[in-house]
């Protein structure tokens, strides 16, 4: 007797319940084995008051089954209501989110018949930490974090994807050339675990013109990794050029737990009327089969689909005069689905899953020892309405110790000592104070910040300037 694996169902709002229902009905009749727990998240448990959007007994449902087929929820308008996605993600360590953006054509209308992409985002970290603040009356700050481990998490995870799916190319998107330190780590980690995958053709793009290029010709790229931001908008960019939105599944995946949905969200004016299209749903459970081993229905699944869409059976949302042969809603297409389990496509590349299988290498933590040292302190003050030039003459006075003033920047730039008229200005200054490389200790940075204080200006933040290994951890403004 096989062993069903258990699973957390969320119904969601708007058309997620009927395209869960269809999508769950398609799974079953491909002879899946699992035992459904259901929970209950979005807008009926938002509106009741918890802002989270998830109830505790549904997080104890996720611990204990560990994965989670969700369909999209309804996020209430206005304030205090968290995402439920990020939330979920960050509690549960989804660190990995997976899109394969694939084009179905002539099947389904598309500028790129052979697309087929699947992006690696990065889901953790990055800009999306939600750590902001206000450094003045006209200047915010969003902090971009990007760690070492969760750059290898990620790193590891598309080259492992990649060997399991059959994929040919591993590309990595970053903004190196301006974030040295952030970006150039991502894409450091992507070069040195690179090295452990040599069958691979492996590339890296600077994120804006590899935006351009993944626009224009798609058939370009295969896997392609990237921070969390740029994923954000490339995953949604890469659906939509593959001219399915409403047909792409993605999984979130972590070291203990796992999410897997459709890319859109609930379509409240299509819902309960037998419109909606469950393929991106479906999809993301294909990929939630294959995560939990049962790669077999998974296959059977996905050719079921594939056989269907070229037989041009379509909802609403792809039906295309000339090229579509029946409208179908929601239901009749699960049932037409079901219908063909067991055929494979005869003009699109049926899928194979085989592959897939076998454990994948995770991510290991390393053990290293870096020396870092103090070397200096960069103090953020407001405006104080005169000159940068004669902001750092009267700054220039003040020492202690040892530190010394460095230079004054105005979001970067530097604009003391040897500021140009031109650049503007805006009510937040940052001073960079260091003691001629010397090692700095924490009694001098405070000496410096009381001085500081005792003469008037207001500091609204610190930073302290660091080296690891006699490297720096910090950048030099621009034009220092
Ligand atoms: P949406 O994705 O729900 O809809 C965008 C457009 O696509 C609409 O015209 C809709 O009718 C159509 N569409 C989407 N899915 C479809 C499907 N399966 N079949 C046919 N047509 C489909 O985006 P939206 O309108 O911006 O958001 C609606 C709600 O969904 C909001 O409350 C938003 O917060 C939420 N949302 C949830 C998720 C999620 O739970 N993962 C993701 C995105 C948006």
């Amino acid at each position: 007797m096989s062993k069903k694996t258990p699973i957390t169902v969320a119904h969601g709002d708007g058309i997620g319940p009927e395209i869960m229902e269809a999508s769950l009905h398609i799974i079953q009749a491909a002879g899946a084995e699992l035992d459904i727990e259901t929970i209950e998240i979005g807008e009926k448990v938002y509106l009741r008051g918890n802002s989270a959007g998830i109830d505790p007994e549904a997080w104890e449902s996720l611990r204990r089954t560990k994965v989670f087929y969700k369909a999209p929820i309804t996020t209430p308008q206005g304030g205090g209501f968290k995402s439920l996605n990020v939330t979920a993600r960050k509690r549960l360590g989804l660190y990995a989110n997976i899109r394969p953006c694939v084009s179905y054509h002539p099947y389904v209308d598309t500028k790129h018949p052979k697309m087929n992409v699947v992006i690696v985002r990065e889901n953790e970290e990055d800009l999306y930490a939600g750590m902001e603040y206000r450094l003045s009356p006209d200047v915010m700050e969003c902090l971009k974090l990007i760690s070492r481990p969760g750059c290898e998490k990620i790193v590891r995870f598309a080259f492992e994807y990649a060997k399991q799916n059959g994929r040919k190319k591993v590309t990595c998107f970053t903004k190196d050339n301006i974030m040295k330190m952030t970006d150039g780590l991502f894409h450091a980690v992507f070069d040195e675990i690179g090295t452990e995958y040599p069958e691979f053709e492996k590339e890296h793009w600077i994120v804006d013109i590899g935006a351009a290029k993944l626009a224009d010709s798609p058939e370009a790229f295969d896997v392609i990794v990237m921070p969390n931001l740029y994923g954000d908008i490339l995953s949604d960019v890469a659906a939509q050029i593959a001219g399915s939105v409403g047909l792409a599944g993605s999984a979130n995946v972590g070291i203990h737990a796992s999410m897997f949905e459709a890319i859109h969200g609930s379509a409240p004016r299509r819902a309960g009327q037998n419109l909606a299209n469950p393929s991106g749903l479906l999809l993301g459970g294909v990929m939630m089969l294959v995560h939990i081993g049962q790669w077999e229905a998974a296959e059977r699944v996905h050719n079921a689909w594939l056989r269907t869409i070229e037989e041009g059976i379509h909802t609403y949302d792809i039906f295309e005069g000339g090229i579509s042969k029946q409208k179908v809603g929601t239901k009749e297409f699960a049932q037409a689905v079901a219908a063909r389990m067991g055929l494979k496509p005869e003009k699109l590349a049926p899928v194979s899953y085989a592959s897939a299988q076998g454990k994948r290498k995770e991510w290991t933590p390393t053990e290293r020892k870096i020396d870092t040292q103090m070397i200096g302190v960069d103090l953020y003050i407001g405006s104080t309405g005169v000159t940068p030039q004669a902001l750092g003459e009267s700054i220039k006075q003040i020492t202690h110790e040892g530190l010394v003033l460095k230079m004054i920047d105005n979001r970067g730039t530097i604009v003391y000592p040897g500021g140009m008229a031109e650049t503007f200005l805006t009510d937040s200054y940052r001073c960079r104070f260091e003691a001629a490389g010397a090692t700095v200790t924490h009694a001098q940075v405070s000496g410096i910040y009381q001085k500081m204080t005792a003469a008037g200006y207001d500091i609204v933040k610190t930073e302290s300037l660091r080296t690891f290994d006699g490297k720096p951890g910090f950048t030099l403004a621009q034009g220092q």
